[in-house]
């Protein structure tokens, strides 16, 4: 399988809106430490988010994560499917898919338009729970909001950590 220069920098969107939501999205962060050919190099702030439309459901809980990988997008998007049906099984089996959410934002300059794969993420850019975490740890790839604040999104009183390096 074909892989990227090691070092390639990515950026992963994680959102729970289910359960133990900052468990969740730590326990996202434990494993992607741990995957091969990952590292985690920053974390942003956890920010709590009102869900836009849809059912009634409970704020989620947003995070993003910096990586230097040597992962393609295409395996990233299989570990991050793996991190998300790995929340499922540890728990909330029964609440269905939005234990834990994982989108693959940006993978260094890759352009990908796959019929299961967009990258960069098609509508990152849009959405302040992705922006407002990414401002933590790329602040020079976003456009902070006139207001300094971004809709719908707050900071939330939890942090993300690494846990120690091997
Ligand atoms: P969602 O449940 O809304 O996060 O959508 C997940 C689906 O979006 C998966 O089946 C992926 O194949 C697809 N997808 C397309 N582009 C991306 C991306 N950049 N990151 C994560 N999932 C993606």
């Amino acid at each position: 399988m074909s892989t990227q220069p090691v070092g390639t920098r990515a950026y992963l969107g994680l959102g729970a809106n289910l359960g133990d939501r900052a468990g969740a999205l730590q326990r996202a962060v434990n494993s992607l430490m741990a995957a091969p050919g990952v590292e985690v190099v920053a974390l942003s702030g956890v920010y709590v988010t009102e869900p836009v439309g849809g059912p009634e459901q409970r704020e989620f809980f947003n995070a993003v994560v910096a990586l230097e990988t040597d992962l393609t997008a295409r395996e990233l998007l299989e570990l991050a499917q793996r991190l998300e049906s790995d929340a499922r099984r540890i728990r909330h089996e029964r609440w269905g898919p939005r234990t834990l959410d994982v989108d693959i934002l940006l993978v260094g300059d890759t352009r990908l338009d796959e019929p299961d794969l967009v990258v960069p993420h098609p509508r990152m850019w849009e959405r302040g729970f992705v922006l407002a975490p990414l401002a933590d740890i790329a602040p020079e790839l976003v456009h902070e909001p006139a207001s300094g604040v971004w809709r719908g999104v707050r900071r939330a009183d939890v942090s993300l950590v690494l846990p120690e390096h091997r």
